[in-house]
C-alpha cells in the first residue's frame, strides 16, 4: 500500500490546515488561549468552537452530505484528524459519543422524525448526547443489562442504573439500551432508546476519577417516561443496532498524530533536561533508545491505522482489524506516559496551575488519564478475545 497521498489527498490536507490555521480561536496558537477549567465554562467555549466547525462544513466530515455531513473517504478521514491533532485544535465536544455513535446509528436505523429531529444539532453542537450502555454489573458482558423499560401504552417506563455514563452530567439526549421483555436473556429482548436527559425520574451523580475531574457519571433511572416513539428500530430487538453502535466506537482512529506530536515533545524535553554528569537526557542511550522505539512503534500504529481505514473504505463498516488498532494505540500510549514520567522525574507530576509544572501539567494529566484507555471502548482483554475468535479462528 503507498501511504503517500495522492494529489487529491494532498490537496484536501492543505485546506484542511488552511482552514484550521485561519479559523482557530483567537490567541490559540500563541498559547495565550486554551479550554477554561471550568467545567461549565469550558462546554461553553467547545460549543462555540464545534459551531463554528459547522459552519465551516468541517462538522460529521464522514456523515452523508443529506445529513449535513461531507461524505469524505476513511483515509481522507484520518487526514483531517492527523492535521487537526498537529495543530492542537480544541477538542471536539460532540465527537465521541454524538457525532462518532448517535450520528451513524440514527442515519442507519433511525425513524425518518428522528433524523430529522436528532442529526444536525448533533453537528451544530447545540445538544449534547451520552451513551448509557454500562451497568455496574454490564460492562464487557454488556448482553447481562438488567435496566427495566416497561411498555406501556405510548410510553416505555425505566427504572434501573447506568453507570461509567461520560458527559451524563452535560448531555441533553443518551442512547440507553435497556430490557423491555422481562422474560428475556442475554441480547434477546432489549431496546435501543433516545432519552432527553432532562425529563423527570432521572439522577446524575458524578465520579470523580484520579485525574480530579468528573468525566463520568452513575446515572439513575426511577419511572423515568420515554415515548414509545423514541425507540430506535423496534422494541426489543435493540442488540443488532448495539452491535452498530460499539462497531463504529471501535472503528477508525488517528491516535498516531497524537502519539507522534507527544514523542517529539518528548525529544525536546530530553533535550532539555540536565543530568548530574553534566550532559542531558537526550545524550542518554537508554533514553534514546526508548524514543526511537516509540516512534517506530507509532510508525507501525499509523500504518495499521491506514489498514484499518482501508478495510472500512472497502466494506462500508470497521472491521475486527478495530480491535488490533485499539490494543496498539491504547497500550504504546501507557508506554509513552510512563516514560514521560520516569524522563521528567517527580515534576512531571506536577499539575496544571503550578509554576513547576511542565507543559503546564499536560503530562502529569495524561499520566493518569492514558490508565483509562486499555478499558473504555471495550477492554484490552475484550479485544483479545475478538481478535482471536475472529481474526485467528481460535475457538472461544
Ligand atoms: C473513561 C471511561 C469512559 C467510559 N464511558 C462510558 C460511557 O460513556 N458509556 C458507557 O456505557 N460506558 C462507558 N465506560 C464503561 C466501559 O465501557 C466499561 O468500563 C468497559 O466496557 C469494561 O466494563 P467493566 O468496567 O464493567 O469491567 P468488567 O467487564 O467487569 O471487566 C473487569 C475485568 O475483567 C476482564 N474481562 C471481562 N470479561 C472478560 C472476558 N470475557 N475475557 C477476558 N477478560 C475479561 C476485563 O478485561 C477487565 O480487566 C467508560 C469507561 C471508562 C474507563
Amino acid at each position: 500500500m503507498d501511504l503517500r497521498d495522492t494529489p487529491e489527498q494532498a490537496a484536501f490536507r492543505r485546506e484542511v490546515r488552511t482552514w484550521l490555521e485561519r479559523n482557530l480561536p483567537e490567541g490559540w496558537r500563541e498559547g495565550k488561549v486554551r479550554e477554561p477549567e471550568d467545567a461549565a465554562e469550558r462546554v461553553a467555549f467547545l460549543k462555540r468552537w464545534q459551531r463554528k466547525l459547522f459552519e465551516g462544513g468541517w462538522a460529521g466530515l464522514n456523515w452523508p452530505k443529506e445529513y449535513g455531513g461531507r461524505a469524505i473517504g476513511t483515509i481522507e478521514y484520518l487526514i483531517w484528524a492527523e492535521e487537526y491533532t498537529r495543530l492542537e485544535a480544541p477538542n471536539m465536544i460532540n465527537l465521541s459519543v454524538g457525532t462518532a455513535l448517535v450520528g451513524p446509528t440514527v442515519i442507519a436505523h433511525g425513524k425518518p422524525w428522528q433524523k430529522e429531529r436528532f442529526l444536525q444539532k448533533i453537528l451544530t453542537g447545540e445538544e449534547i448526547w451520552c451513551q448509557g450502555f454500562s451497568e455496574p454489573n454490564a460492562g464487557s458482558d454488556l448482553a447481562s443489562l438488567r435496566t427495566r423499560g416497561e411498555v406501556r401504552g405510548d410510553k416505555i417506563v425505566v427504572t434501573g442504573q447506568k453507570t461509567w455514563t461520560s458527559f451524563a452530567h452535560q448531555a441533553d439526549w443518551c442512547i440507553l439500551v435497556v430490557r423491555t421483555d422481562p422474560t428475556s436473556v442475554r441480547h434477546k429482548g432489549l431496546s435501543f432508546l433516545l432519552v432527553d436527559m432532562r425529563s423527570p425520574g432521572i439522577t446524575i451523580r458524578p465520579l470523580v476519577e484520579m485525574t480530579g475531574e468528573a468525566w463520568f457519571n452513575e446515572v439513575f433511572f426511577d419511572g423515568c417516561e420515554v415515548p414509545l416513539e423514541n425507540v430506535v428500530g423496534t422494541v426489543d430487538r435493540g442488540w443488532d443496532i448495539v452491535m452498530h453502535t460499539l462497531a463504529h466506537e471501535r472503528g477508525s482512529s488517528a491516535q498516531h498524530a497524537r502519539l507522534a506530536a507527544e514523542v517529539e515533545r518528548l525529544m525536546e524535553i530530553a533535550r532539555k533536561t540536565p543530568r548530574a554528569d553534566g550532559t542531558t537526557a537526550a545524550q542518554d542511550p537508554l533514553v534514546r533508545q526508548k524514543l526511537m522505539d516509540f516512534a517506530a512503534q507509532n510508525l507501525i500504529l499509523r500504518m495499521t491505522a491506514y489498514r484499518n481505514a482501508s478495510t472500512i473504505e472497502k466494506h462500508g463498516v470497521p472491521g475486527p482489524e478495530g480491535s488490533t488498532l485499539k490494543i496498539l494505540w491504547s497500550s504504546l500510549d501507557q508506554r509513552v506516559k510512563e516514560f514521560a514520567v520516569d524522563l521528567m522525574g517527580p515534576a512531571a507530576l506536577v499539575r496544571r496551575g503550578d509554576d513547576l509544572a511542565i507543559d503546564d501539567g499536560y503530562w502529569a494529566y495524561e499520566a493518569l488519564w492514558s490508565r483509562a484507555a486499555t478499558i473504555y471502548a471495550g477492554t484490552s482483554e475484550v479485544q483479545r478475545n475478538i481478535i482471536a475468535t475472529r481474526v485467528l479462528g481460535l475457538p472461544r
